[in-house]
């Protein structure tokens, strides 16, 4: 979530301009240059499902079938690459957006959204759920779905996906409870530690190999992925992988939050997240026990 380097930024600036004016605005796409999309599959959030490894339902997608997902965004730069980089090529993901970052690049994901993507849910500050007391987690997913929904101006998908993919038996049951499915990750591309285009590419394709299908893992906010997205459009094209489109049959039903309570968790989540040894335990008080969401 830092700002994007000056260099990054301008081979970013290139990257966005070295693509047709018809990709940038999104229309006049032609399905046959890029790898579009082989599948749109509505998909019913009652219940809570999961979808990924290693709960998710392994036949949902089939042999050679692939979705595209990106977390951690959005940030100017990156993201518009990859959108200009998709629009391009004729093809949606699912973008998991960390609700600060919605609410200070609303622009943004409005445009993910206009652009016909699936904006799920990746909480509002991006914390480890599990280092955080019950009702402070929900009360992250609440206020991340709904500074997401505010941002694109529209209704959203009841998607979630945890921060650094950590659950807990709370959590899944209050989201099992919200019927909001649960994004796993059946292909991690692993693009924010590896930053050569290159090597990541060729990591998505090995497991790929060996998996034959499943959800790709990406963050929309490392310059080195916008720059890696054609290449590895280009490869699994080359190599017969087809795209799914995932849109949920019903959109996420939002809680208000106020800005009040959203300082509030903030607050709290700095608290808890800092090193156990500082403060012994993070106990539920009476006062968060009774936190709405
Ligand atoms: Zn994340």
């Amino acid at each position: 979530m830092r700002a994007v380097g000056a260099v990054w930024a301008c081979l970013l600036a290139s990257a966005v301009a070295a693509l047709p004016a018809a990709a940038q605005a999104d229309e006049a796409c032609d399905p046959s240059k890029g790898i579009g999309v082989a599948r749109t599959a509505d998909v019913d959030t009652r219940g809570g499902p999961w979808f990924g490894e290693p709960f998710g339902d392994p036949d949902f997608l089939a042999p050679g079938e692939v979705v595209l997902t990106f977390d951690d965004g959005p940030l100017p730069g990156s993201t518009s690459v990859i959108l200009a980089t998709l629009a391009a090529e004729c093809t949606k993901a699912t973008f998991f957006v960390v609700g600060q970052m919605a609410a200070a690049h609303p622009d943004l994901v409005k445009a993910i959204a206009d652009q016909g993507h699936t904006v799920g849910g990746h909480t509002w500050s991006h914390p480890n759920l599990r280092r955080l007391a019950p009702a402070i987690a929900r009360a992250q997913i609440e206020i991340g779905f709904a500074e997401a929904e505010k941002a694109a101006g529209q209704p959203i998908a009841p998607f979630f996906r945890y921060p650094y993919l950590s659950s807990t038996p709370a959590t899944v049951a209050y989201l099992r409870g919200r019927d909001i499915a649960q994004f796993a990750v059946d292909i991690d591309s692993s693009d924010w530690l590896i930053r050569s285009a290159q090597r990541m590419i060729q990591r998505v394709m090995t497991k790929l190999e060996a998996r034959g299908r499943g959800i790709i893992l990406l963050h929309d906010i490392h310059p080195s992925t916008a720059l890696a997205i054609r290449g590895l459009l280009a490869r699994l094209k080359e190599k017969g992988y087809r795209i799914v489109h995932l849109r949920p049959a019903a959109p996420v039903q939002t809680l208000v939050v106020s800005e009040l309570r959203v300082r509030a968790v903030a607050r709290l989540t700095r608290f808890s997240e800092r090193p156990r040894h500082v403060h012994a335990k993070v106990e539920e008080t009476d006062w968060t026990r009774n936190w709405p969401f």
